[in-house]
């Protein structure tokens, strides 16, 4: 189910895949129209459950999926994962296995035909076209060499992935749906269209602009060779997720951001406050000054270099060399 299907092999070029674009066509009218309501009709609790939701989801995505079980760039305790699943299943970008596929490729193999969202083949193609068509043969193959055993044996992750139906659909649909019209009377459309419709596309969209305008608009001050860039309104948008020149030269770092910027990156103020908790350790970062002194190529080296192994350095597989705040 979700973001990933069609992953056949196919020569090079685009090939639809008809049920996803009928499903997204359908949410993004339907998002329209949930919009509409927003101004028309909706309660304002419901709108106020939608943002929650969204905040919400985003954090699943980007504190879950991407920090935690992608880059490995901090631990969390039982009940920050679990929080972090149901978050994550309300986001709803495929399975968090599927997506840490995804995003393990495109660090691997940014920017070329293996990289599931290749920003060369167009704005629109990065943003969501990619889930439209069937996936390049590349990303089929190559993605193959990607690490993937540490997802596998999780057993959270396994649990999401074997009952991806009835959990994703619980967290995503129906209680998205329900509590509006249990708790403050809303009717079932506004609570459809707005909470779980609008929020949903909302939520893909905002996440997706990391591999859109992420790998395309902003300033490039660690690495210029790549595509990668940061823009800070963007990061408004995901969370704080496009630092993303940072990102793509020090992945394991668990702000996914530089230089203290936490003002425009909500997903390291959750992730901090859990370490306040208790519930999130062995935060790896990099300190200031090793950013600044040795200049952005050296960055560059060191960081590809040092944490090389598994994924071309997009986590450390050890799980103690990149640990260098010493947590
Ligand atoms: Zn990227
Ligand atoms: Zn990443």
């Amino acid at each position: 189910m979700g973001l990933s299907e069609g992953a056949e092999v196919v020569p090079f070029k685009h090939k639809l895949v008809k049920h996803n674009v009928i499903k997204f066509g359908y949410m993004h009218l339907a998002a329209l129209y949930g919009a509409y309501l927003c101004f028309t009709s909706a309660k304002w609790p419901t709108l106020l459950w939608a943002f929650l939701l969204l905040e919400f989801a985003k954090i699943g995505i980007t504190a879950g999926a991407h920090r935690l079980w992608c880059h490995r760039s901090y631990k969390a305790k039982l009940p920050l994962e679990i929080l972090l699943l149901i978050f994550n299943s309300i986001a709803y970008m495929n399975t968090a296995t599927y997506w840490v596929r995804d995003h393990r490729v495109h660090h691997k193999f940014a920017d070329t035909d293996a990289d599931p969202h290749n920003v060369n083949r167009g704005f629109w193609f990065s943003q969501i076209g990619w889930l439209f068509v069937r996936k390049h043969p590349d990303v089929i193959e190559k993605g193959k060499t990607v690490f993937m055993e540490d997802i596998h044996k999780n057993p959270l992750l396994r649990f999401q992935e074997k009952y991806a139906f009835f959990v994703i659909g619980l967290w995503a649909y129906v209680i998205p749906t329900v509590v509006p019209m249990y708790f403050w009377g809303e009717t079932l459309s506004n609570s459809w269209h707005i909470c779980t419709m609008l929020r949903h596309v909302l939520t893909i969209n905002q996440i997706f602009l990391v591999n859109s305008i992420g790998h395309r608009w902003g300033n490039r001050p660690y690495d210029k060779n790549i595509k990668a860039v940061e823009n800070l309104a963007v990061s408004l948008m995901s969370t704080g997720e496009c630092f993303h020149n940072y990102h793509h030269v020090f992945p394991f770092d668990y702000k996914a951001s530089e230089l203290g910027m936490t003002k425009f990156n909500a997903a390291t103020m959750f992730i901090n406050f859990f370490a306040w908790l208790g519930w999130a350790y062995d935060l790896k970062t990099i300190p200031d000054e090793m950013i600044i002194s040795p200049g952005p190529r050296r960055a560059r080296g060191w960081g590809r270099k040092s944490f090389g192994g598994l994924g071309g350095g997009m986590f450390d597989p050890t799980g103690k060399e990149g640990n260098l705040k010493g947590s």
